[in-house]
């Protein structure tokens, strides 16, 4: 199996379509950016609300990277507990981050319900659920953390996170009410259409090939078009193609396989996450699980399908499944896909400069809010020049020796974990 997005859930429900054509011939514009997912989107419409003329450059369709390829949880804050952010972006930094990005479910469901994309959202909170009792130790301190700093999660005991989630294997969890599930390419196909409908030129099948200057200019090249303008946002994050003149920002690459199932019964619906809370569970190797639309149940761990490994990955799906949810015992995947998550080396999304212009990448697995907020607040400083607004510092040139290998040892972890695990 590729790593083709056609073969995922979100592909043969995305209700979303954008009309766009490819680039061609020169054109002129205050900003141009690259990559047509969550970040690029939501830039191209933030820089159009602002009057701004832009030209946004999408190597396949909207939606390719991982905006297309996600889990939908809609998320409040990082992966990272607050007070490690503060540890490695210091405390003012730090907190200014989780207060913003705290705040990130209620842009991406507002700016949803503004644009009425039709994406399928659900806003009944997360649930972080315990694998194992020592699961527990690591929610009770994540949850001292966020309440520290007011948000309003709840630890729920084993009792009612079992209820909440249909399943006996689940041993307490932490609820977060602000987040949500999402049908993610919808979301990403939804961003790219408010944009053009608010004034931008979004061009998909249309890869950057070289990126150059010409005095304060810049010039974005495309197989068959130009691009002369005045500022960048690079919006390429772990699905970065090669472009001659420009160094893509090390990540490590790791990948995410999800399975969906056919829509469940009723009497199912009724008992597995009636709430339909998204999930996803404290394990080293972490696993997710939520419903979508249809009452199809999408279960996903870390893993890729395209190496001798993935028939591991696959019959360790089945035992998970069996495991959390004994009903589904058997049951086969309708789709199956995966993703490339770019985690950074502190687990943090960077901000770069490039002149005039800037660069995002490694939301390293949390991506929809913060993808969002970066897009949306870097157009914000280019166009206004004040980049105060900037939801965290710039950072000096990232470098991240070994990125492959690590990113290798991450697909060997998963996989030998999954070979020995759920048995
Ligand atoms: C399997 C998986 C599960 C995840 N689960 C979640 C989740 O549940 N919640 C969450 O918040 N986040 C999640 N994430 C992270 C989230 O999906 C990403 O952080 C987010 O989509 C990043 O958005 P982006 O726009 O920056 O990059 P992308 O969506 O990757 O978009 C980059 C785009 O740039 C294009 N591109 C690359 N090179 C060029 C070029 N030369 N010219 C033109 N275009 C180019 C690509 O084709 C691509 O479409 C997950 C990621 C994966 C992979």
């Amino acid at each position: 199996m590729t790593s083709d997005l056609a073969s995922s859930l979100w592909h043969k429900t995305c209700q979303e379509h954008p009309s766009s054509s490819a680039l061609t011939g020169e054109v002129t514009a205050d900003l141009a950016v690259i990559g047509g997912g969550y970040t690029g989107c939501a830039a191209a419409l933030k820089a159009a609300e602002l009057g701004a003329s832009v030209r946004l450059v999408e190597a396949e369709c909207f939606g390719h990277g991982g905006s297309g390829r996600n889990v939908g949880l809609s998320n409040a804050g990082l992966w990272l507990p607050p007070e490690e952010i503060n540890a490695r972006l210091g405390p003012k930094a730090g907190r200014r981050l989780s207060q913003i990005l705290g705040e990130a479910p209620d842009l991406v469901y507002g700016l949803i319900e503004t644009h009425g994309i039709k994406c399928e959202p659900v806003r009944n909170g997360t649930l972080h659920c315990a694998h194992a009792p020592a699961g527990l130790k690591d929610l009770q301190n994540r949850a001292k953390q966020l309440q520290a700093i007011g948000a309003p999660v709840v630890l729920l005991n084993q009792e009612d996170a079992r209820a909440r989630v249909g399943s006996d294997a689940i041993y307490g969890a932490l609820f977060d009410p602000r987040a949500g599930t999402i049908q993610p390419l919808a979301y990403a196909r939804g961003l790219a259409r408010a944009a053009i409908d608010a004034g931008a030129h979004l061009h998909d099948q249309s890869p950057a090939t070289k990126i150059s200057r010409t005095g304060d200019i810049w010039q974005v090249e495309t197989p068959k078009g130009l691009i002369r303008a005045k500022q960048l946002i690079m919006a390429t994050n772990g699905y970065a193609r090669p472009m001659q003149g420009y160094d893509i920002p090390a990540i490590v690459p790791v990948h995410y396989f999800q399975g969906a199932t056919a829509p469940l019964s009723t009497e199912l619906r009724q008992v597995l996450l009636p709430g339909l809370e998204g999930c996803w569970d404290s394990a080293m190797v972490m696993s997710s699980w939520r419903m979508d639309q249809a009452g199809r149940l999408v279960i996903g761990a870390m893993g890729a399908l395209d190496h001798f490994g993935s028939s591991i990955h696959k019959d360790w799906l089945s035992r998970k499944l069996a495991n959390l949810f004994p009903a589904l015992t058997g049951i086969e995947m309708e789709s199956l896909w995966f993703g490339r998550i770019a985690m950074t080396r502190e687990y943090l999304p960077k901000i770069q400069r490039l002149q005039n212009g800037y660069v995002s990448f490694g939301y390293s697995g949390r991506g929809i809010g913060p993808g969002t907020v970066f897009g949306l607040r870097m157009a914000e400083a280019l166009i206004t020049g004040d980049e105060s607004v900037l939801p965290l510092p710039v950072s000096a040139n990232h470098t991240l020796p070994f990125a492959g290998l690590r990113g290798a040892y991450y697909e060997t972890g998963a996989t030998l974990t999954h070979f020995v695990s759920d048995r």
